[in-house]
């Protein structure tokens, strides 16, 4: 092994223990890790309504592919995500993106266009911890986007309702 191929074999497998595992699928240069048993994400529509998911976010945002590129998405099964000191969000932005699948009070989420994926993307284009701009209370026309698609349950297929109120956030807080 050659010093060059000795330091490669080493990022990548520190790469493979600081993830545990390979990628689920990729969506453009965004490696994408199904951490849930939510039927909507075993399902084989997955990546291309991750795909449009996210192209309609980063339309919102006014970003582009090369704003996420490089950068992880997690979909978890629990109800929160871990986020640097905060036990109890929904979803996470700090460099690479998780999600919840699991809402407090409706449940699994039928379909990945329900999690807050889109909030996350905008900090991914925008930064903005602390929610200044207008746009993180509006979100409107990003759910007439993305509105009227399919969802899934255990049983099959069931609507993708979407709660803008989930996506919004109250402008001048973390
Ligand atoms: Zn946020």
């Amino acid at each position: 092994m050659s010093p060059v191929n000795g330091v490669r074999w080493f990022v990548t497998a520190v790469l493979l223990a600081s993830c545990g595992r390979a990628p689920d699928l990729h969506v453009h240069g965004v490696a994408v890790y199904v951490e849930t048993t939510a039927p909507f994400a075993q399902r084989g529509d997955l990546e291309t309504r991750l795909e449009s998911t996210v192209q309609a976010a980063l339309d919102y945002w006014q970003g582009s592919w090369t704003d996420v590129a490089g950068r992880t998405i997690t979909l978890d099964g629990g109800t929160h995500v871990a986020c640097e000191g905060n036990a109890s969000a929904i979803g996470c932005y700090d460099g690479n993106i998780r999600v919840s699948t699991n809402d407090v009070g409706a449940g699994t989420f039928s379909c990945v266009e329900q999690t807050v994926l889109v909030h996350e993307i905008g900090h991914a284009v925008i930064g903005d911890p602390l929610h200044q701009d207008p746009r993180w209370m509006e979100m409107d026309a990003l759910a007439d986007a993305l509105a009227g698609r399919t969802g899934y349950d255990a049983e099959g297929e069931v609507p993708c309702v979407i709660f803008v109120s989930v996506w919004r956030h109250p402008l001048g807080r973390p």
